[in-house]
Parts: structure tokens; C-alpha cells; sequence
């Protein structure tokens, strides 16, 4: 069988018997792996341990007709912070599933998907505001994804948005801003602050904490309607 070898995290994990399990991998050249790993299982075998969500490794693989099968495993980082509170860690397993949800084989964008998984996982590692991580993390996401919410100009008309306004009307089905001719589309209105939040390629960590969470629901409601599945780890982020 040909093997491949590539720099991965590990996003989820499935039973498959007493003793294997299969493995959705995010890979830098391939996009999604699915893989499975024999004998992962048991606490003798040769890759016990080593197979946990949230790690990150160089894989060996083989290709295989429908799933290939894991070889080998050198581990590079288990971003062990994010062990230390189970707030972090929600948020890290969040990111994983986003990134699951979306993922394809053989993607075109991997190596920057990767890259930003990994980037905002360490990140998050040391982080005192994990929802400003997350807000980057999924704006970025959405725009390799070309899906970011549009708030420049009316999602239905393109008509240039004036910002002069506390509340403004946003159409999470189109994905974005909603002009005053274009009202009668349904929406929900969101605050200035958390505009602001969107909008910004960096965010500032001092917006009080209801303007963030205001915005990461936000952008949960806009992601989950692009999604192949709902996204149901931000319901456990938001119950912390
Ligand atoms: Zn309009």
C-alpha cells in the first residue's frame, strides 16, 4: 500500500471496535484524514495515549481504498495548557469542530486552515479572554471559507451600510447587514459594540464581556446556518 506522511491535529474520534478507532485528522498538505488507528485502544498498544483530541503530530499513513490506516505517529505538541481549565479546553474542542464541520479531503486552502487551527489553539494556551480568540478564530475561519459576514454593504442590495446608528439589522440567513429598503427581510438587531467587534481585524480584549458573547452568538447563529451540522460545542462554551 502507498503511504504519505503529513503534520496533523487530531479533531475527532469514533469507536470503531474493542480495540481501534477511526480518527478525523485536520492535515497541513491533505486537508481531512480519516484514518484508522489500530490497536489506539488498548493501553499497550503502539499508539495508547497518543491519539487524543486537540493532539498535534507528524502522521505516517497508508492509503487505503475507503479509510486509510495510521502507521506511525511522532508527537509534536499536546497543547497541554489547555488541559489546565475546562473553560479553555471547551473553547479548544470548539475550534476543532468548526473546523470539522467544514472540512474536505485533499482542500485547496489546508495548508492555511491548518495553520490558523494551530496558531489560535496556542494561542488560546495562554489566553485571559478566550471569547476574543474565539471571535478571531472564527472570522478567519469563515473568510479562507470566503463566508464572513458582510458588513460593509446591504447583503441584499449592496447598497454601501451608513454607520451612524446604535442598532443595526442583520439577516443571519444572507450573512450580513441589511440597508433600511431591505428591512422587510427577517433579522435581528445587533448593537454598535458588537459591529465594532466584527469588523475589526484586531480586537480589542477590553469590550466588556457581553458585548464579545454577543457577538460569538452571532457568529454561532451565521456558522451554524453554513454548516453540514449544527455546531452544538458553543451551547457548552456559553454554559461556562
Ligand atoms: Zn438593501
Amino acid at each position: 500500500m502507498p503511504s504519505y506522511n503529513d503534520q496533523g491535529i487530531i479533531l475527532k474520534s469514533f469507536n470503531l471496535s474493542e480495540a481501534d478507532k477511526i480518527l478525523n485528522i485536520y492535515t497541513k498538505e491533505n486537508g481531512l484524514v480519516r484514518c484508522i488507528a489500530k490497536g489506539a485502544k488498548k493501553p499497550s498498544g503502539k499508539f495508547s495515549g497518543r491519539t487524543d483530541l486537540l493532539y498535534c503530530s507528524f502522521f505516517q499513513f497508508a492509503k487505503g481504498k475507503n479509510l486509510d490506516t495510521l502507521c506511525d505517529i511522532e508527537q509534536i505538541t499536546t497543547f497541554p495548557k489547555l488541559r489546565s481549565s475546562s473553560n479553555l479546553l471547551f473553547y479548544g474542542i470548539l475550534f476543532l469542530d468548526i473546523v470539522n464541520n467544514f472540512a474536505q479531503e485533499e482542500e485547496e486552502e489546508s495548508n492555511h486552515i491548518f495553520e490558523l487551527l494551530y496558531s489560535m489553539l496556542d494561542e488560546l494556551q495562554t489566553s485571559k479572554s478566550p471569547e476574543t480568540v474565539a471571535i478571531r478564530f472564527i472570522i478567519q475561519f469563515l473568510s479562507l471559507h470566503g463566508l464572513k459576514p458582510q458588513l460593509e454593504t446591504c447583503v441584499a442590495c449592496s447598497k454601501e451600510i451608513v454607520k451612524s446608528k446604535d442598532t443595526y439589522p442583520y439577516s443571519s440567513i444572507l450573512g450580513g447587514l441589511l440597508c433600511d429598503e431591505c428591512l422587510a427581510i427577517d433579522h435581528i438587531s445587533i448593537s454598535n459594540g458588537i459591529l465594532d467587534i466584527l469588523g475589526l481585524p484586531t480586537i480589542q480584549t477590553n469590550s466588556d464581556m457581553e458585548t464579545k458573547r454577543g457577538a460569538l452568538k452571532l457568529l454561532q447563529k451565521h456558522i451554524n446556518t453554513r454548516a453540514k451540522k449544527e455546531i452544538k460545542t458553543f451551547d457548552l462554551v456559553f454554559s461556562l
